[in-house]
Formats: structure tokens, C-alpha cells, sequence
């Protein structure tokens, strides 16, 4: 029988553990958690992204601070940014929504990110420490799928996980969490890209396949073992008239034909992306917690 993974019901119940936890403090007298996210330019999906994140801090009693920069900032105003978040005592973690505008350095702004504020869990620090087994905040998305699994007891010791995409912020975290000794964990990881070759071949063979590569439908039926469990990253967008916003989204797996394969699945939306947005929260809330 198929389990489904309900990211929006299980993301509403770390909610509620995350508002428990910040009652506590407020009725002992202790600050709340407060997150800050830097938007720089007028990106549209990131201002939807920052716009949730914003109100998902609201919900559970967060403290949030939105800080908006002109699609005209420079990397120094920017990076003068986040000194002033870095020291600011007020602020316990921060996030720098991405994409920056091209004439920015990625890389050089997420190095300046203070790594005890760093929610996003993007600076080397926080990579390293997460490669090493070491307390860190885990990026959002990889941690949402990781306490997806633990609250479902989805079974991964011994089990063969194969990963689709390497990216920085879902694929490869993904490996990382997958084989460490604990639960989850203690799978055997594969990680798989573009330049795979025979990827049906391998993706048939495993217990756990995730899929992060941003391409609608990739994953069917004819590639997914009976029994498998199935997380399907993907969030792409996809015109369609008859929806009110114009476009409805899709997920990298063919849900309809894969699932009755699978022993669990999650569903695109419902499943990882408000997943990605509470994880930001948990984040925000060990940091406070670590101080
Ligand atoms: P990304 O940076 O877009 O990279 C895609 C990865 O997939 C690359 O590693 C690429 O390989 C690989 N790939 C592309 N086509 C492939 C193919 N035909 N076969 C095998 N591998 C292929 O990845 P991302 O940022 O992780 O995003 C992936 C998807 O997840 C997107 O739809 C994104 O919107 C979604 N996403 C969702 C959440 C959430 O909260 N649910 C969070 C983040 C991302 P190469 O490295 O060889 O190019």
C-alpha cells in the first residue's frame, strides 16, 4: 500500500512545535526568534519566496525583518548589508535570497555571511560541518526532506538511494545526509546528473530515488522499482489557462503512474516545498537556541 509523504501536514505540525517552543521563551521573558531576509532587485520568484518565508515567520511568532536593495545595489552596498546583520545582536539568522543580480558574486557574498547566522546553511563553514557529521544548520530543502522521511519512518539503512541532480542546495547535500551513520541515514548513495550514463538503468535499481533536476515528468512508471519511495524536488512552472494564476506547477516525477508503484511518494505541491519554508524556521530557532 502507497503512503503518501504530506509535506503540508507534516510542515503544520513543526509549526505548531516551533509557536509551542516560542511561547515558552516569550512567557519566560526570553527574545523570540528573529530572521532576516535580504532581497536584492526585483526577481519575481524571489519575491514570492521572501513573501512566504516572511509570513511563515508570522505565523509561529517569529520576529521578521525584510530588507529590500534595489535591483542598482553594488556587491559592497550589499556586502556592507550584511556586516550590519552580521553584528546586529538583535537579528539571530538571516537568509540572502538567490538569484543576485549578475553583477553580484554569489560566492563572494555567502562567504561574508557570519556561518552562526547563516539559516540557509550555504556558507563553506556550514557545508564542511554538515560533511563532517558536525552540528550546523542543513540547507532547508535537503533538512525538510530529511524530517519528511524521519517523521514518515521511512525505512534507509541498507537501502539504495539514488539521487537525480547535483545541485548545491538539494542533490548534493542529499548524498551527504543519506549515508551518514544514523537515521536517516546509512543508505548507499548514488548521485547521478546530466552526464549519467544508462540513468534508467540505475535509478530501477533503487529503494529511494530523489528527484531533483527541474524537468517535468522526467521520473515514470518504467523507472521506479515496485515498493520504491519515491521525493520528488521539482518545482516547475507550467502555463495553463485554466488556473487563476496562469500556470500550475509540476514536479519531476509522473506522479499519477509512479505512485501506485511506491511504497511512499510525495506529491508536487504538497510535499517538499513547505517542507523547504519550516526548515528555514527550525533553523532560525536552533540559532537562537545555540547563542
Ligand atoms: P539545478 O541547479 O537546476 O540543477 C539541476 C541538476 O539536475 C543538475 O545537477 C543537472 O546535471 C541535473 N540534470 C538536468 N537534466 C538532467 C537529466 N536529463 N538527467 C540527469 N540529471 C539531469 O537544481 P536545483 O536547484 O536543485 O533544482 C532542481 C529542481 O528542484 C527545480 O525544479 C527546482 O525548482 C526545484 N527545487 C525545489 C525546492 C523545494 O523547496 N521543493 C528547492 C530547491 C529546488 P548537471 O549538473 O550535469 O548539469
Amino acid at each position: 500500500m502507497m503512503t503518501l509523504l504530506d509535506g503540508n501536514a507534516t510542515a503544520r505540525k513543526i509549526r505548531e512545535e516551533i509557536a509551542q517552543q516560542v511561547n515558552e521563551r516569550r512567557a519566560q521573558g526570553l527574545a523570540v526568534p528573529h530572521l532576516a531576509a535580504v532581497r536584492v532587485g526585483n526577481n519575481g520568484a524571489s519575491l514570492t519566496y521572501v513573501g512566504a518565508k516572511v509570513r511563515a515567520c508570522e505565523e509561529v511568532g517569529f520576529k521578521s525583518t525584510l530588507v529590500h536593495l534595489g535591483d542598482d545595489t553594488t556587491e559592497a552596498q550589499l556586502l556592507a548589508t550584511i556586516d550590519t546583520l552580521n553584528r546586529d545582536p538583535d537579528i539571530d539568522g538571516y537568509i540572502v535570497q538567490l538569484p543576485l543580480p549578475p553583477h553580484i558574486n554569489e560566492h563572494r557574498v555567502l562567504l561574508a555571511i557570519d556561518p552562526a547566522k547563516d539559516v540557509d546553511g550555504f556558507h563553506p563553514e556550514n557545508v564542511g560541518r554538515m560533511a563532517l557529521n558536525l552540528p550546523c544548520f542543513l540547507p532547508a530543502t535537503p533538512y525538510g526532506i530529511i524530517q519528511l522521511l524521519e517523521r514518515y519512518h521511512v525505512p534507509t539503512e541498507g537501502k539504495h538511494c539514488v539521487i537525480i541532480g547535483r545541485s548545491h542546495i538539494v542533490g548534493l547535500p542529499m548524498t551527504i545526509l543519506m549515508q551518514r551513520n544514523g537515521y536517516p541515514g546509512n543508505a548507499t548513495v548514488t548521485l547521478t546528473h546530466s552526464k549519467t550514463v544508462h540513468l534508467k538503468e540505475i535509478v530501477c535499481q533503487a529503494d529511494i530515488v530523489i528527484a531533483a533536476l527541474g524537468r517535468p515528468g522526467f521520473v515514470t512508471a518504467d523507472m521506479v522499482a515496485e515498493g520504491a519511495t519515491v521525493v520528488d524536488v521539482g518545482i516547475t512552472r507550467i502555463a495553463d489557462p485554466t488556473k487563476k494564476s496562469g500556470f500550475r506547477i509540476a514536479g519531476d516525477v509522473l506522479f499519477d503512474e509512479v505512485a501506485p508503484r511506491c511504497a511512499f511518494i510525495t506529491p508536487v505541491p504538497g510535499g517538499v516545498g513547505p517542507m523547504t519554508i519550516v526548515s528555514l524556521l527550525a533553523n532560525t530557532l536552533q540559532a537562537v537556541l545555540r547563542k
